[in-house]
């Protein structure tokens, strides 16, 4: 980064500053998120934003070796104290949080101190798989599902905070004002909110938001989460995105839609073929079923993710793709896009749309064809393959996949596996309920 850049960034911040202070501003939380999938943050008085945007704010490098519980491993290419830094905010996405007065947000790309990108930032890599994508002609699109479950608070167990029945309108009566808050908050946010619902599992709720790019779709979801956890909290609740909240219910998903576009055409809405799958649309979806099993190490990356990731859970445990099919890892929602079902809310969202267009783009460069749709529920299928059934199933078929090896670089790669290795040790001698209890404030 030049001092002009430096310079740019400074005066943009700069011209910020009236407005935010007009709307109460007093701090800014800058967010990054790190490879175990926790929200991590520093933040500055509103005055020195212009310093922050152009110099970044410092932060350990010992972030890459962060684990869920905040122990630190000591991976081959992360976890040292030395060294720094610059988390700098990005601008364009700066956002007054509704539902925290006095804050505002920014998500941060991680630099060094000369400003390169950091080899380990996530946001980075999910923006040069986005921009590969661009080289090749094509425009994605993309929005997570967010599922949580509102608890009581004061304790660590969970103790749903409605007794509503599934999808019963009785949970948003109970809760009324605490979802009706959550709404506004959103919208106050510019977060386009298509639907919300409450859930299957107890105390559970889901909001979806309208598709856009990848990076701004990872924002997105941190935003989404972060506002979700403050509206509870006003509320006087606890929220839980854990993928698997109590060891034997149904668990949360972080279920991703991606859609491909060319020409502005959406690829997975062509009219003329089967099931309006453009020939790339195809391409594509084949290459994230051929290498599901190691994006499972990126979208389920956590010990509890196995925990949810179980047959007939409406998870996708199984490596298949069906029309409309909610057991289906890929089910295509025909004329729209790709749902990626097991994909849940400890993954870095930034990694899993960077891991997921790698799939992807080697797909098509490959011109994979995809077989035959399952529509049934898989579990009733012979032979239908089960995806990883554990986390170290995941990371071997991490460690085995070329594409992902190649779009994280090696150094990227190897601290993933190591950060996994290490949340396996961490729970090798635990039962599922202590994972479940482990992991269920912590994402
Ligand atoms: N809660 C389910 C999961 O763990 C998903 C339910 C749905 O299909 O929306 O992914
Ligand atoms: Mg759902």
């Amino acid at each position: 980064m030049d001092t002009a850049e430096r310079d740019h960034r400074h005066a943009w911040a700069t011209d910020l500053l009236d407005d935010l202070a007009d709307r109460d501003v007093v701090a800014v939380a800058i967010t990054w998120v790190d490879h175990s999938g926790i929200t991590r943050v520093k933040s500055v008085p509103l005055d020195k934003l212009p310093d922050a945007a152009a110099h970044g704010v410092g932060a350990s490098p010992v972030f890459d070796a962060f684990l869920l519980d905040d122990s630190i491993v000591s991976g081959r290419h992360a976890g040292g104290p030395v060294g720094d830094l610059r988390l700098h905010p990005d601008l364009d996405r700066i956002t007054v949080l509704a539902g925290q007065p006095g804050w505002a947000w920014a998500p941060a790309d991680r630099h060094d101190q000369h400003g390169d990108p950091h080899p380990q930032d996530e946001r980075g890599l999910a923006r040069t798989m986005a921009d590969r994508l661009t080289v090749h002609g094509y425009e994605i699109k993309a929005g997570f599902e967010v599922e949580w479950a509102v608890g009581q608070a004061g304790t660590d167990d969970f103790r749903p905070a409605t007794t509503g029945p599934a999808y019963g309108h009785a949970r948003q009566v109970e809760l009324s004002d605490y979802c009706v808050d959550l709404i506004a908050a959103l919208a106050e946010q510019d977060v386009d909110v298509l639907q919300f619902h409450p859930e299957y599992a107890p105390g559970q709720f889901e909001v979806s938001t309208a598709p856009e790019d990848p990076v701004h779709a990872a924002d997105t979801a941190v935003l989404v989460r972060e506002t979700i956890r403050a509206i509870t909290v006003r509320h006087g609740l606890r929220a839980s995105f854990s993928p698997k909240v109590v060891a034997d219910g149904v668990g949360n998903g972080g279920h991703l839609h991606v859609s491909l576009w060319r020409d502005g055409r959406n690829l997975f809405a062509a009219d003329d073929r089967p099931h309006r799958l453009a020939a790339d649309a195809e391409s594509f979806a084949a290459g994230v079923l051929r290498h599901l099993p190691a994006l499972c190490a990126i979208g389920c990356p956590s010990v509890a993710s196995y925990l949810r990731l179980v047959p007939s859970h409406w998870a996708g445990a199984f490596a298949v793709w069906g029309v409309e099919n909610r057991e289906a890892a890929l089910r295509l929602v025909a004329g729209r896009d790709l749902e990626i079902k097991p994909y849940d809310l400890s993954a870095n969202p930034y990694l899993a749309v960077a891991a997921t267009l790698a799939a992807g783009l080697a797909g098509i460069v490959d011109d994979a064809r995809l077989p035959e749709p399952v529509g049934v529920d898989p579990a009733h299928v012979r032979h239908a393959a089960r995806l990883p059934v554990s986390l170290e199933e995941a990371v071997r078929a991490f460690e085995d996949d070329d594409v992902l090896f190649e779009a994280f670089g090696p150094e990227f790669a190897a601290t993933i596996a190591d950060v996994r290795r290490g949340e396996i040790d961490r729970f090798a001698d635990s039962t599922p309920e202590e994972i479940a209890h482990a992991t269920r404030w912590r994402h």
